[in-house]
């Protein structure tokens, strides 16, 4: 039993709701945010609502009241999941993992700074300077990633636009030892400024972002991205030495293209020639990258091709798009060098343990969806489909453990959205992939069309022409996937491109071919001659698809803990709890199934001494001492007194009770006997 912070708090764990509705649920969640409490449980979960303000819970006092201590011990907090996670790591040399979800803003990124804060806290205690120097690249590991894939967006000032999945190694004596970090779809249409303006001086950038056509427009659709993230530049710095080719980038959007006769010709040499100077190259090579493209003829001759002026236009953006991807991608890489294990001899330090925390997008479903929410939300059904599998194995462990009946719970089951998704030949993945495969001029509507003939029969797929009625579909455009957090409407626009993500060779050679050591190091493949380049890379959505189902197996084998994170409002404040919005974001979290699956069986359980300990004084016989053979007699006694033997069963050494309606009562009677 959680150690209740009085009821006018209200409920802190969901599990003791009366009812399990969503009005209960709401009620106790908006009570509880208003009195400023932000945490709740369910069960083991962690549900969080983003306070918009600072919390006095964090500090140093909290941190070593929850060091050490049970999970209901103390009030509902994410030190509390760290800590257990972090026990159940040392104790039983298991691998844990912390799965922190929610929509943009929600609060995931702060809820994994402060679990790898606590975690950073209670370990080491005798501070020795080589786990202090881990700790300290794994804290500081944060701010540079945020520099880089961070963008200011209309939902969050601070909204990391990548997914990532950090590994924090421990010693057997539960010391850090190093990490490792992955990171997940960052959507590269986002481009970032800041930095001083001496060294923006040097980059022949000025620190405005209007004057540069991708920071000024922003390339994406949903987000106003004119103002990007300066913040965290210095940090950059400090940690890693590199040049900022990135900026380069921006100036790219800056290069255009006219027809000039049969051919297209470049407006803006001036951009050219500082692109040129920044990333180590000649004008003249990136002014035949971006013009021309080297294509192997059938009879295996080399030819240049000379771009349309749409291809040169599509060609520029993907480069700059893929100049930063692959800049994060090396970022990750560098610090993952610094991070990692060295010399660790698993006879001389014991067994290496992992705690994995993975902060990561939650269900997107905006006004207008496209191929990123797509992915997105496919991620968010393989964490969903884990969870209730996890979920529920883990109940049946311990229902075997504690040698009580297990019995079979309904819930929903997301398989068969999950396959919708990505079954090979039959899911949309595929359907994409055979689209882009095609050769000649498939559009997005064909590859719609496509799938309306594939897909006519599924039941969680539909669209206009498979339901002429439902007008809010266009037939060219719309396709709807009913997920199990909600129906999702998307547009096919623009799926196919960047689904093929294609990228020219002659950039790759180019970069390849760079005077600079760091750059060249990130184009690998471009030491390909158009001849050699035969295999056709991975689409998007298949590289995100196999990375999804990596991650997966690597959280399936791991002891997990959940953050469910809820954005309170829209307005960032910290006083306002927009009922409908928040409402819709326990749906789609399914917090009310979770609640559902944690009553099913049995929802409370309570080692016997501690029940005794609480509930002693509302028994004849308990108090102030039992005489009784063993404490689980002295337990039932508790229970037969109170005509509760129907609601629960006796495990080997906890009590489990079926109903939370008991526990009220007794927590009644305490509180009127103290
Ligand atoms: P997400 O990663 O889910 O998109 P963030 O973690 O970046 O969201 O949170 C968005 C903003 O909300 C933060 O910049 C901060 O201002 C505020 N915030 C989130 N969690 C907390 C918290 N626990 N205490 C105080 N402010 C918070
Ligand atoms: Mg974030």
């Amino acid at each position: 039993m959680a150690e209740l912070e009085g009821l006018e708090f209200g409920k802190s764990d969901f599990v003791l709701l009366d009812e399990v509705t969503m009005e209960q649920f709401m009620e106790n969640l908006k009570l509880r945010f208003g009195k400023g409490r932000i945490y709740t449980y369910i069960g083991e979960v962690v549900v969080s609502v983003n306070p918009y303000r600072q919390m006095d819970i964090y500090g140093k006092d909290s941190i070593e009241a929850y060091r050490g201590r049970e999970l209901h011990e103390n009030p509902p907090h994410l030190y509390a999941v760290s800590d257990a996670a972090y026990k159940d790591m040392k104790r039983r040399a298991k691998d844990t993992c912390i799965v922190i979800s929610g929509e943009s803003g929600a609060g995931k990124t702060e809820a994994s700074k402060y679990i790898m804060q606590y975690i950073a806290a209670i370990t080491d205690p005798s501070q020795r300077t080589e786990v202090e120097s881990v700790k300290n690249v794994l804290l500081k590991s944060n701010c540079v990633l945020e520099a880089f894939g961070n963008a200011k967006t209309n939902r969050n000032d601070n909204s990391s636009r990548f997914g990532k999945y950090m590994d924090i190694n421990f010693n057997f004596n539960g010391d850090p030892t190093g990490g490792h970090i992955n990171n997940y779809l960052l959507e590269k249409v986002r481009l970032l400024y800041g930095g001083s303006n001496v060294m923006l001086e040097s980059l022949h950038l000025q620190n405005n972002p209007a004057l540069y056509v991708y920071t000024r427009e922003g390339a994406a659709p949903f987000y106003n991205v004119s103002q990007m993230i300066s913040l965290h530049i210095n940090d950059f710095k400090t940690c890693l030495e590199t040049n900022c080719h990135l900026f380069s980038l921006i100036c790219q959007g800056n290069i255009e293209f006219e027809r000039n006769g049969e051919s297209v010709q470049i407006i803006g040499l001036e951009a050219v020639t500082h692109i040129a100077e920044l990333t180590a190259t000649d004008p003249e090579s990136i002014c035949k990258s971006l013009l021309y493209r080297t294509v192997a003829t059938g009879g295996g001759d080399v030819i240049k091709k000379g771009h349309t002026k749409e291809d040169a236009w599509f060609g520029r953006d993907a480069f700059a798009k893929a100049l930063y991807e692959r800049l994060f991608g090396w970022i990750v890489s560098r610090i993952n060098s610094i991070i990692e294990v060295k010399d660790y001899n698993p006879l001389l330090h014991g067994k290496n343990t992992v705690i994995g925390v993975l902060d990561i997008y939650g269900f997107e479903i905006f006004d207008n969806n496209s191929f990123e929410q797509f992915c997105i939300n496919y991620c968010n059904e393989k964490l969903q489909q884990l969870f209730i599998e996890l979920i529920l194995l883990q109940e049946q462990r311990e229902y075997q453990r504690e040698g009580i009946t297990w019995q079979h719970i309904d819930y929903f089951n997301n398989n068969i959205i999950v396959d919708l998704m990505e079954q090979p030949h039959k899911g949309i993945i595929s359907i994409l992939d055979e689209a882009c495969l095609t050769v000649g001029r498939v559009t997005d509507t064909v590859c719609l069309e496509s799938m309306n003939t594939k897909l006519s029969q599924h039941p969680h797929y539909t669209s206009r022409k498979l339901n002429p009625t439902d007008k809010s579909m266009d037939f060219q455009k719309h396709f709807r996937v009913r997920h199990y957090a909600g129906d999702v409407t998307y547009s096919v626009e623009g799926f196919l491109d960047k689904n093929k993500d294609l990228l020219f060779q002659d950039f790759k050679r180019l970069m390849y071919n760079s005077a600079n050591p760091v750059l060249k190091d990130m184009w690998p493949d471009g030491k390909l001659s158009i001849t050699e380049v035969t295999k056709r890379p991975l689409t998007a959505a298949s590289l995100f698809k196999n990375s999804i189902v990596a991650l997966v197996d690597k959280l399936g084998c791991k002891e997990p803990y959940y953050v469910r994170c809820i954005k309170p409002n829209e307005m960032k404040s910290s006083v306002l709890f927009d009922d409908a919005r928040c409402q819709h974001q326990v749906a789609y979290l399914g917090l009310l199934e979770n609640v559902m699956v944690r009553r099913a069986g049995f929802a409370y359980r309570q080692p016997y001494a501690r029940f005794l300990q609480r509930y002693k004084m509302t028994c004849e016989y308990t108090w102030p001492n039992h005489l009784m053979a063993s404490d689980r007699d002295a337990v039932e006694a508790i229970v037969n007194q109170h005509g509760f033997q129907d609601d629960v069963a006796y495990g080997l050494t906890k009590l489990f009770v079926r109903a939370p309606q008991c526990l009220f009562t007794l927590e009644q009677e305490r509180a009127d006997l103290i």
